[in-house]
């Protein structure tokens, strides 16, 4: 049963062959044939039948089976070997469309692997040029950071190349204001330090502000507003809105207050604070954290630096001081003589050079005592500085010796402010005074002037040395400018090289 039910050739077989033989058996009966032909017609439908059978198994049960093959392979998957098309017949025809078939899903097959293939590419693409993309960020991240950190690697460089280029120290201060305030795009800079003195902090140099706002001199105690918090805590004091802030002042009302970020950064060298760099940005929060930390190394190189240049400058002062009487000391003296005769030798400008000798000094500090004595020297140079311009050049020359350098005044003013100089001293109440020669201590003045009396520096000295030696000859206490025919004073014989030593001796 289940042969015929699977078989078409079988079914064709029982639905043909079966009713054939019985319509031959029953003609046979109506027919009433004898038995032997009968059994002739018997064995020929058989044999019709067998024949009807095999011609169905070969055309329709070999031929279908390969089909059926061909499909069993396709259902498999394998698409490339077509049914074999044996005949133009209905089963040809149904190999032949198979075989169209075939192709067909052969060609989707293609199409779809390609299309997979595309899609693949596709998404490899889109996911490298993902990465792409992360690793693109990624880089620029990077290169942003590395430029930031250039920049203000760059900052700090040339920072550092400007103000150690200098030690002098309101250039230095320049320097900073405006360096930092460029760099870090400060609309203004303020640059404060600590006034030795009083202790306060004092603006010295601005950088940004208005030109009619000059802020220099204005002061803070130390914890007073931003910067003397600064000072106080030695911290940088952040203000994200200056509008909100109310310890804020704006430079003791003298700069413009807005809704404004401001940064007070203590310049610190070994824990103390030398100063403050108040800097002002617009906008609220504009300072960024990375920007705090830069000015905070910034600021502490500006402190080195001017500690470095606080220290030569005392070094300077001290090394062109006379530490006695705190005038110049005779190398500044001479430093500044070779400046001002060089400019008056240029320009033909005047220069007078006045010379001094406290008179019966010996004897005073004989009486008195040396340090009696010194303080004469401090009163004497006092008066003399108290009485000339601050352009005006007054030095200890040596003992109780002073030279004062008066530039860019003529002979008789000169000599007028060399008159003023002796009653300036002869005014002063010294201790024991009215026990000196002439009832008090007095001076001796010799002035020579260029270009009236000297050519140059060195007949400058001479002859404002040979007036003061003709004072002293002519009675002390007196001002003498010098004149044709006075000489210097003769040099004491042990010194003098032109005497023989027998001579030097007597
Ligand atoms: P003359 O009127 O001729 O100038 O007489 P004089 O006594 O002033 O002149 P002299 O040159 O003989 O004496 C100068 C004195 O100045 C001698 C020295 O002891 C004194 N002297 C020099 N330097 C100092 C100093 O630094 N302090 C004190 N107290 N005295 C000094
Ligand atoms: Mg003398
Ligand atoms: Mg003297």
């Amino acid at each position: 049963m289940h042969r015929i039910r699977r078989s078409l050739a079988a079914k064709i077989a029982l639905l043909v062959g079966l009713p054939s033989s019985l319509l031959a058996i029953l003609a046979m009966e109506l027919l009433r044939l004898p038995p032997r032909a009968g059994w002739t017609a018997g064995l020929l439908v058989v044999g019709i039948c067998a024949a009807y059978g095999l011609a169905l198994h070969t055309l329709l049960h070999r031929s279908l089976g390969k089909l059926v093959q061909a499909i069993e392979r396709a259902e498999r998957g394998d698409f490339l070997p077509r049914a074999t098309v044996e005949s133009d017949d209905e089963i040809g025809e149904l190999a032949r469309r198979f075989n169209a078939m075939l192709a067909r899903i052969t060609d989707l097959r293609v199409n779809e692997i390609e299309g997979e293939r595309d899609r693949q590419l596709l998404e490899d693409k889109v996911r490298l040029s993902e990465q792409l993309d992360a690793q693109r960020a990624q880089t620029d991240e990077t290169n942003r950071r590395l430029q930031a950190r250039v920049r203000d690697l760059k900052l700090l460089f040339d920072l550092s190349l400007s103000i150690n280029g200098t030690l002098e120290i309101d250039e230095l201060l320049r320097r900073i204001a405006e360096l930092v305030g460029l760099s870090l795009g400060a609309r203004e800079t303020a640059l404060l330090l600590i006034d030795s003195e009083t202790g306060d902090l004092v603006v010295r140099e601005t950088y940004g502000f208005a030109p009619e706002t000059d802020l220099r001199g204005v002061r803070f105690h130390v914890g007073e507003g931003i910067s003397g918090r600064a000072v106080q805590s030695g911290e940088i004091q952040l203000v994200p809105d200056t509008s909100k802030e109310p310890r804020y002042t704006g430079y003791q009302g003298r700069a413009a207050t807005g809704a404004d970020s401001f940064l007070a950064v203590p310049l610190k060298f070994k824990d103390e604070v030398v100063g403050v760099l108040g800097l002002t940005r617009p906008g609220v929060d504009s300072f960024r954290p990375e920007e705090i930390e830069l000015v905070g190394s910034a600021a502490n190189q500006c402190a080195l630096a001017l500690t470095n240049a606080r220290l030569f400058q005392a070094t300077v002062e001290l090394s062109l001081t006379d530490p006695l009487t705190g005038t110049a000391n005779r190398r500044h003296l001479f430093a500044r003589l070779e400046i001002e005769v060089t400019r008056a030798l240029r320009f033909g400008n005047d220069l007078s050079l006045v010379m001094i000798d406290v008179d019966h000094f010996k004897l005073y500090n004989d009486r008195n005592g040396h340090p009696a004595g010194d303080e004469v020297l401090k009163g004497v140079s006092a008066a003399l500085t108290r009485t000339v311009r601050k352009v005006d050049t007054v030095a200890r020359y040596g003992g109780e010796e002073f030279a004062i350098l008066l530039p860019q005044i003529r002979r008789e003013e000169a000599l007028a402010v060399a008159e003023k100089l002796r009653r300036s001293v002869e005014q002063i109440d010294f201790p024991h005074g009215h026990a000196q020669p002439g009832g008090r201590v007095t001076i001796s003045v010799g002035l020579a002037h260029y270009p009236t009396d000297a050519q140059d520096l060195q007949q400058l000295l001479r002859r404002a040395d040979a007036a003061l030696y003709a004072a002293k000859n002519g009675g002390r206490n007196r001002v003498a400018a010098y004149s044709l025919g006075m000489r210097p004073k003769p040099l004491p014989a042990e010194l003098d090289k032109s005497k023989r030593p027998a001579e030097r001796a007597s």
